[in-house]
Parts: C-alpha cells; sequence; structure tokens
C-alpha cells in the first residue's frame, strides 16, 4: 500500500453524504446499502493518494461517475460467455466442455421447476437420484455407474471404500500430478489407503506389481497417465494381465481413465484413447471418469464396473458429501441419450474433432474476408486436444493470423480481445493474433467478428 503522504490534507475530501448527493450518485438506480458500501471504498481509496495533488483533484471531478463504475461492476455477474479461439478443445481454465442443445434445454427445463429428482412418480414415494443417469450408463457402458461430483471425488471415493487403511498398488509411472494440484498420491493419502510403489518411471512389469501384493494390499490401481507421455524404453502390463492378476489374487482393479472418451477417437484420426467400454469389457472392477472431458458433458465423475464393488461405493457414506446436484443429472442425462442415440455431432465436443483442417480453412477464408482492412493470412497449424486427454492428441487446422494495426502491439490486440465487452481468448505468435476456429462455436462467429473489427479499428 503507498505510504500516506505526511502534507496529506484530508480536508479535501467530501463526505459520504456529500458524495451521495452528487447527481450521478443519487440518480443510481441501486439498494441505497450498495451505494453507500461503493462511496465508502472510492473514498479510502482517494485518501491513499491525497497527497499527490493533481491526481486527487482529476479523481475528485469524477467522484460521482467513479461510485457508478463500481456498484455497477459488483452487480454484474463474474462467471460469463468467452470465446476460446485457442484451439484447445478441453481448456480446464475455460470450462472445459461446451453444452449440447439438448443438454442446455435439459438443465432450463429441469431448473425453473420442482423434479422428480427424488421421487418415484409410480409408486409416489420417495426415490433414488441416481435413476436418472443409471440406465443410460449402464446401456452405453455396460456395466452399472453412479455419479459423483468429479473425476478426483471419484477415485477418492474408490479408494476410500475399497482401500481404507489397506495398501494399493500403482506403478511409479502412473503417479501423476494433473493441473490444480491434483496428486494421484496425495488423493490417495486422504482416502485412507497407502501407497504401495512398484516398477520404475518408465518401466513396470506385471512381476513387480505380483511382487508387491501381501495380506495389506486392497486395490490394484492403473492410471491413466494424461497430460504427459514416456516414450522410448518403457514397459507397462497390459489390462488384461493386471485383470488377470487381480482375479488370481481376489483384488479388485480400480482403473482411473481421466477423460472418460464413449467413443473410437481414430474416426477422427486422432490416436486411440482408451474407451471406457474396452476396460469394462477387459474385466477391470471399477472404472472412473470425468463427465467434462472427452464426454462432453458436465463436470461429474462417473464410477463403473462390477455390481458389487458399485454398490458397495454408493453405500459409503461419503457418496452423500460428493453426490451431485439435479442440474448436473438433466445435463449428464441429456449428453448420455445423444451418445445412444448416435448424434455425436450435437455434442459440441465431438463436432470440432470432426471438423477437417479443409472446413476450418473454409471458415476462418471466409471470416477473415470479412474483415476488411484488416491484414492476415491463412496458416496451418495444430489443435490441441487438451483435458488430460494424451498429449501426442492434435490436429491439423487453418489458422486466421492477424496483423496488428500500425504502432500497435499484437501483445496490445490480444489484450483487448481478452478484455472486451465479449471476451476472446487468443495466442500471439510472431507479432500475430492466432484465432483457431476450431473451438469457436458457430453461432459466435458473428461476435467474434464484431470483436476483431472492433480492436482493430
Ligand atoms: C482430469 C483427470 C483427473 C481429474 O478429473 P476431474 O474431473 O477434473 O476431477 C483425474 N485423473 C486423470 C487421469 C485425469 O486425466
Amino acid at each position: 500500500m503507498p505510504q500516506v503522504s505526511p502534507h496529506a490534507d484530508f480536508r479535501v475530501l467530501p463526505s459520504v453524504d456529500e458524495v451521495l448527493k452528487d447527481p450521478a450518485v443519487a440518480t443510481l438506480e441501486f439498494p441505497r446499502a450498495l451505494v453507500v458500501a461503493a462511496v465508502r471504498e472510492v473514498l479510502a481509496d482517494l485518501r491513499q493518494v491525497v497527497g499527490e495533488k493533481r491526481s486527487v483533484q482529476d479523481r475528485l471531478a469524477r467522484l460521482g461517475a467513479e461510485v457508478g463504475e463500481r456498484v455497477r461492476r459488483i452487480t454484474t455477474l463474474s462467471l460469463r460467455p468467452v470465446i476460446n479461439a485457442t484451439g484447445v478443445v478441453l481448456h480446464t481454465n475455460l470450462g472445459r466442455a461446451p453444452l449440447s442443445a439438448s443438454a442446455i434445454e435439459a438443465i432450463c427445463q429441469t431448473a425453473g421447476a420442482y423434479s422428480n429428482l427424488e421421487y418415484d412418480l409410480d409408486a409416489g414415494a420417495r426415490g433414488k437420484r441416481d435413476v436418472h443417469a443409471a440406465a443410460l450408463l449402464e446401456r452405453l457402458l455396460g456395466a452399472p455407474a453412479v455419479v459423483v461430483n468429479n473425476n478426483a471425488a471419484a477415485i477418492f471415493l474408490a479408494l476410500h471404500e475399497l482401500a481404507a487403511r489397506g495398501e494399493v498398488v500403482v506403478s511409479r509411472g502412473e503417479l501423476i500430478e494433473i493441473g490444480e494440484g491434483f496428486r494421484i498420491p496425495d488423493v490417495l493419502a486422504r482416502s485412507g489407503a497407502r501407497l504401495r510403489e512398484v516398477g520404475t518411471t518408465n518401466r513396470t512389469r506385471i512381476e513387480d506389481y505380483r511382487a508387491a501384493i501381501n495380506d495389506q494390499t486392497r486395490v490394484l490401481l492403473r492410471v491413466h497417465r494424461s497430460n504427459f507421455k514416456i516414450v522410448g524404453f518403457t514397459e507397462r502390463p497390459t489390462l488384461a494381465e493386471l485383470v488377470e492378476l487381480g482375479h488370481q489374487t481376489g483384488l479388485p482393479v480400480v482403473e482411473d481413465l481421466g477423460s472418460g472418451c464413449l467413443v473410437d477417437l481414430t474416426r477422427y484420426g486422432l490416436d486411440s484413447e482408451p474407451q471406457v467400454g474396452e476396460s469394462i469389457a477387459a474385466g477391470v472392477d471399477v472404472v472412473t471418469f470425468s463427465g467434462d472431458k472427452l464426454l462432453g458433458g458436465p463436470q461429474a465423475g462417473i464410477l463403473a464396473g462390477k455390481r458389487e464393488w458399485i454398490a458397495r461405493i454408493r453405500r459409503n457414506p461419503m457418496f452423500r458429501a460428493l453426490r451431485v446436484d439435479k442440474l448436473t443429472y438433466a445435463v449428464l442425462g441429456a449428453t448420455l441419450r445423444d451418445y445412444l442415440l448416435e448424434s455425436y455431432d450435437h455434442i459440441p465436443i465431438l463436432a470440432m474433432l470432426s471438423q477437417t483442417e479443409a472446413q476450418i480453412r473454409d471458415r476462418a477464408a471466409k471470416l477473415l474476408a470479412s474483415l476488411h482492412g484488416i491484414r492476415g493470412e491463412l496458416a496451418s497449424g495444430r489443435s490441441v486436444i487438451g483435458g488430460g486427454s494424451t498429449p501426442a492428441m492434435e490436429l491439423p487446422t487453418t489458422l486466421l493470423a492477424l496483423h496488428p494495426p500500425p504502432g500497435v502491439s499484437a501483445a496490445t490486440c490480444e489484450r483487448r480481445l481478452r478484455t472486451g465487452f465479449t471476451p476472446v481468448v487468443a495466442r500471439v505468435e510472431d507479432e500475430r493474433v492466432l484465432v483457431d476456429l476450431r473451438t469457436v462455436l458457430p453461432d459466435q462467429e458473428s461476435s467474434l467478428a464484431e470483436m476483431l473489427k472492433q480492436v482493430w479499428t
């Protein structure tokens, strides 16, 4: 905080009551308490600069306006839609998966009314919220499933139920950290289980797992490496080997799949990502995955697998603390129904993956043509899938590379785009602003064009 000048003369500052009478303040159509609080804050700010004659004079002149701005700022919702021009499809900082039209419709219908969330309409009696996803999930995955708040919660709950006070065997090559401080060893410790590391960072064999098993062992854990890749001299047992070891020893195999992919991504020209159904079919006892990564639904964590384990996990008292609300069930149900109907293109994330470089080139060329007077060109680039999918998961794309107007830096354009009326998040490279239309939703294209024109003029 700046030092208050010893010569500060606070008498130059008006009183709260005087500011309240300022026409710019008196005409504000906000509750008095909000306005008074804003006046106090503005005056407190001014007290810090009272020694510096000039800035005080300037700010005194626009005191009323400043109070208005402050009240408006606090009553403007801070969570806003953003245009993602980065080409990172599952951008965790930008809210991961945008929802499908049917998911949005479901959320609107459920949000403003009572619902049968936990009421069995046929029986006229209390029901379970689980039913709203259970049948869809079981049909899609081939196994019973339950839903919690996110995948971190799902792993926690699985280990809390199946491994508390016992040991969990994990390969040293899978002790990963994902963004925002999610570390497998830490979650494992908080679940009450003890970590039993086996193998080395790059190589773990099935014998390593076998040798680590003792009378304290409760779970064999497998984790999708998500945001990093081990290449070169590597070895990892197959899922089948791990499941076989589980059978021989009577231990459940739990797999954290991360992204929760339900379709074959090679159809989009991507490397194959493990699918949930494959793990279930391979005999994994419990798989966990996110709802808002490749699945393209709401933030949620899904646990699926053998009926007895899922039933035990469902009975764990922590389930109550980690369960999801009606809006999540509404969105998840609608998203899963799209999968069941094979309407993959209705799911925005999958529609983005399915766009070819040529289709994006078309969109980019049209956009550029509409930006009269903005200098730019089309360039080949790569879109990143992100969201904890395999790091090598990239798709060829066409970038719109825009040169800043004369006398302005690309960084300034990038900042103006980001802080404008409709925030646009883009990248800067070689003094150009790069726009990847793969992640710009079709109905955002005209707002994007408006924003570009505004910033460039
Ligand atoms: C993303 C991810 C998580 C965390 O999932 P959230 O749904 O964000 O809690 C856990 N494990 C893996 C392997 C992941 O990729």
